[in-house]
């Protein structure tokens, strides 16, 4: 990560361990810049800062918007109230437009896992459902809210044993409780290839904008996404 992405982290994400603030810190032994928690520099892992609507979305609006804000919020949102509603309208991988009957089913698919299509937490990606990382969090905040997941980048001597290519992107996801971190961890991995990668119908666009011009970003949300996946074996094959 150089220094512009740890100053774009500052803004975006907390301290896991314990929610502050994070400081860029000169790193003398290693000569390099360091983000970490302003109140403990030795506490380890970043977390998203959530807005309203992310938070609501991942089961947490209790916290950020104020008690009780979780349920209201939920029924505002199953009613379609539009501002609120998340549900997929369309397949995120191919672009087909859902139509009432295939809503409908994505709905229901997403009700049998204890979870809410209009909170975004389920799609559709090449006619196959999916959940969201959102939906995965909203499972594990009602499940193991005890659990805080944080992700950071790899370290050197990780990226070794991993044998990340210099040039790849890598990070890992790990959980904690009460500010100790338990075993088990995410690994998310963006490839300079996949990066650069154009698309087949438009030589003239890259096949992944998004992995194109947020490849941290990317590679922090597939390592969450694998951890949670461990966390929370759904076992959702259709
Ligand atoms: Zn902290």
């Amino acid at each position: 990560m150089d220094y512009g992405d740890m100053k774009a982290m500052q803004t975006t994400h907390v301290c896991a361990m314990c929610g502050s603030e994070l400081v860029l810190i000169w790193d003398g032994e290693n000569n390099l810049h360091r983000l970490c928690c302003a109140a403990d520099h030795t506490h380890n892992g970043f977390q998203q800062r959530l807005s309203p609507q992310k938070a609501l979305q991942r089961g947490q609006a209790d916290e950020v918007v104020r008690p009780g804000a979780q349920k209201d919020l939920e029924e505002m949102a199953k009613r379609g109230v539009t501002a609120l509603s998340l549900i997929p309208k369309t397949d995120i991988a191919t672009g087909r437009i859902l139509d009432d009957p295939a809503q409908v089913s994505l709905i229901l698919w997403a009700e049998s896992l204890g979870l809410t299509a209009h909170l975004g937490h389920v799609c559709l990606y090449h006619g196959k459902p999916y959940v969201t990382i959102d939906g995965y969090y909203y499972l594990l905040n009602e499940f193991r809210p005890e659990l805080t997941i944080g992700t950071r980048p790899m370290s050197k001597e990780e990226r070794k044993a991993y044998q990340i290519d210099l040039e790849d992107y890598a990070w890992i996801a790990e959980r904690f409780r009460e500010g100790l971190k338990l075993p088990g961890v995410g690994i998310g991995i963006v490839t300079k290839d996949e990066g650069e990668a154009k698309s087949s119908r438009d030589p003239g666009q890259f096949r992944a904008p998004v992995v194109h011009s947020h490849p941290q970003r990317m590679a922090e949300k597939r390592a969450e996404w694998q951890l949670l996946r461990k966390l929370i074996p759904l076992e959702v094959k259709e």
